[in-house]
């Protein structure tokens, strides 16, 4: 904090250098830039304290900058920087306890993010059956890579827009016609695209709760039943716990439900914020991976399993372990929802809010969102004067109104209070 420039000059030299000036899709169109971050909080240039809802989409599961996670990092630093020889210092340990908690883990693969997960799965999927075509979700995000950024775009979602139209522009057209995309919770249409092309799609992909557009569960038995055409069709059953996977469970959403894949992403909440994320599954499939060889596919990173992330990994986990984290934000989650509930009934906003755990959203709709084409109708102008509303109190909440957001293990119960009490005004902001 510095006070000597403002967020918004910032932003202008950012723009001088940066397109639009952020490297990251989501960073783009905020006001403020942040310079200190601490627990459960961030500071902007101006010295204001927001408490942090976005939690940098997902990764700060402990709080931010956890000295005890730094000092792990630190650690590992001085002692054995990047090698590229080998498996890293500290890789070793993730990978046994990745496999211990995680129901689908047999052997594991470390990697910088999500995108890179979930871009390795498609090979090993394509790789393993002899297929081409790639199944998932209306909706649902899984990186950038040309495999899976289809059927994603809200901006283009009207009651008739088609399921799979590519999410950006420079995807590869052929790579998109391949992706087979099914509207969330719909058995019917699941059923009939593995009918249709059952023996021609080598992975099925999905979240095991949604959180690309807010927070909606899968209808009771829609998991197993996708489990069951992937099983019945030879298709690889890939589970994106990206978001879930570390934060809803510490075995992930897999270890609750009990459907388990064949291979499982996973990334964010594992390192509280330093870059990484892997790839977990059946000895049968990741097996496949390996060097440079036309039959093996290519897993290759000159940042994968990166000491610094592994260290912040172990770290992260022993004290999720040691201090019972998932239970601690559960409760917090809890106690938040129960308080935006109220507010809602109190005030008269037509919103519901719904969630799992430490995530939740908030709907301007009368009904919770079974699947991504219910969400068009949410009302985008209230959801920007209940956003907005919070932030002028100090409470930082995404600016998409069908995000999820989340907290992290160092909100405290008077933090909570603090933002039921705001979300009191930002709801009856929506009524006037
Ligand atoms: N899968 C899901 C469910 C995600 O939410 C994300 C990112 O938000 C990704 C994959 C991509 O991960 P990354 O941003 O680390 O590439």
């Amino acid at each position: 904090m510095t006070n000597s420039v403002t967020s918004a000059q910032l932003w202008d030299d950012a723009k001088r250098v940066i397109p639009r000036g952020a490297s990251s899709g989501h960073r783009i169109g905020w006001n403020q830039v942040f310079v200190q971050a601490r627990g459960a909080h961030l500071w902007d240039e101006e010295g204001t304290q927001y408490l942090d809802f976005l939690n940098a989409w997902g990764p700060i599961i402990l709080g931010h900058s956890d000295v005890r996670v730094n000092e792990a990092v630190l650690r590992a630093v001085n002692t054995c920087d990047l090698t590229g020889v080998g498996p890293q210092l500290g890789e070793i340990e993730l990978g046994q306890t990745v496999c211990e908690l995680m129901p689908s883990a047999e052997k594991v693969a470390f990697c910088t993010s999500g995108t890179d997960a979930t871009m390795h799965a498609a090979h090993i999927a394509r790789a393993a059956t002899g297929r081409r075509k790639l199944l998932k979700f209306h909706g649902s995000y899984h990186g950038w890579s040309d495999h899976v950024a289809v059927g994603g775009a809200r901006s283009d979602l009207t009651r008739e827009s088609p399921l799979n139209t590519p999410n950006g522009a420079g995807l590869h057209p052929a790579v998109v016609a391949d992706v087979i995309v099914v509207e969330w919770n719909d058995a019917a249409g699941l059923r009939a695209a593995f009918d249709e092309h059952g023996s021609d799609i080598a992975a099925a992909f999905a979240e095991g709760f949604i959180h690309s557009y807010g927070c909606v569960a899968p209808a009771p038995g829609f998991l197993e039943l996708l489990r069951e055409l992937c099983t019945a069709n030879g298709t690889v059953f890939v589970l994106d716990e990206v978001k879930t996977g570390f934060r809803a469970a510490l075995g992930g959403i897999q270890s609750i439900n009990g459907v388990v894949p064949d291979l499982t992403a996973f990334g964010k909440a594992i390192a509280n914020g330093y870059s990484l994320a892997g790839l977990a599954g059946k000895d049968e499939f990741m097996g496949h991976l390996g060097a440079y060889t036309h039959e093996d596919v290519t897993i290759d990173g000159t940042y994968n399993a990166s000491p610094y992330a592994l260290a912040a990994a172990n770290a992260t986990l022993a004290i999720m372990r040691e201090e019972d984290t998932i239970a601690r934000i559960y409760a917090l989650g809890e106690r938040l929802r129960d308080g935006y509930r109220r507010a809602i009934a109190d005030t008269g906003a037509e919103a519901v809010v719904t969630g799992l755990g430490s995530e939740w959203a908030v709907y301007f709709r009368s009904e919770a969102p079974t699947n991504f084409r219910d969400t068009m109708d949410v009302h985008t102008a209230r959801y920007a004067a209940y956003q907005a509303h919070l932030l002028s109190q100090g409470v930082l909440e995404t600016t998409s109104p069908t995000g999820d957001r989340r907290l992290n293990a160092a909100t405290t119960e008077a933090d909570i209070d603090r933002a039921i009490e705001a979300a009191h005004g930002a709801f009856a902001a929506t009524t006037q």
